[in-house]
């Protein structure tokens, strides 16, 4: 499907939901997809990417940079305290702090360099037990102690079960998100970034979608 396509959906699903598209912002989601496509995209404007892997980020994107300005890297996948200070130099946003060892580092870093990504802490909604985030009855206490380490705390993140309907874990997001005071909701992927967008979304992360399927081949 086209960039132009998938921009035309997530207007019309946030003007559906009396919200203004503005407020939803596309994260194309370029993880392992061929560097052509990649520069494609950039060629047609967007800016606006994300990565799962620090390392695979830091093998494409400096390039990238040097012909196209302004480009927003956003991290979506885990992220080890040894490479947190590389993720800096890379980073806009990261979405996925799930511990407080990550967050005292990320906080460390901030303080050394004077300045610090955006932050989503990442809430494992389906409680599953080989997925990161933290749980949903530990996410007040974790935002709390991420807000005392003076992190900017921009919102949440969740990857639902894969088997669940996911408006139930993003209604549960929004839900943890609004009692927190949290205006950030990073979630909603190629499947179901329009019901996302519904119930509140402000950051959606499309891969397959835009690129085509993933050859991991
Ligand atoms: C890969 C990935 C996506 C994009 O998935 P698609 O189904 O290709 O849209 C979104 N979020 C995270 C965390 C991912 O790792």
């Amino acid at each position: 499907m086209s960039l132009e396509d998938i921009q035309t959906r997530i207007e019309k699903s946030a003007t559906g939901a009396g919200r203004d598209p503005a407020d939803v912002t596309l994260i194309a989601v370029s993880k392992v997809q061929p560097n052509q496509r990649v520069e494609d995209i950039l060629k047609e404007g967007h800016r606006v990417f994300g990565e799962n892997r620090v390392q695979e980020a830091a093998g494409k994107w400096p390039e990238f940079r040097e012909t196209f300005e302004n480009v927003e890297l956003h991290l979506i996948g885990p992220l080890q305290t040894n490479k947190a200070r590389q993720a800096f130099g890379l980073f806009q946003s990261i979405h996925s702090v799930d511990r407080l060892k990550l967050a005292t580092t990320i906080a460390r870093l901030a303080q050394e360099e004077g300045h610090c990504p955006d932050i989503f802490l990442q809430i494992n909604t389906g409680e599953e037990p080989q997925k990161a985030g933290v749980l949903p009855g530990e996410a007040d206490a974790f935002v709390s102690e991420c807000r005392a380490l003076d992190l900017p705390v921009r919102g949440l993140m969740c990857i639902p079960p894969v088997d669940e309907e996911p408006s139930l874990h993003f209604a549960l997001l929004a839900k943890i998100a609004e009692r927190n005071g949290l205006s950030g909701l990073s979630m909603g992927m190629s499947g179901d970034f329009e019901s996302a967008i519904a119930l509140g979304a402000t950051h959606v992360r499309v891969g397959s979608a835009i690129f085509g399927a993933r050859d991991y081949g």
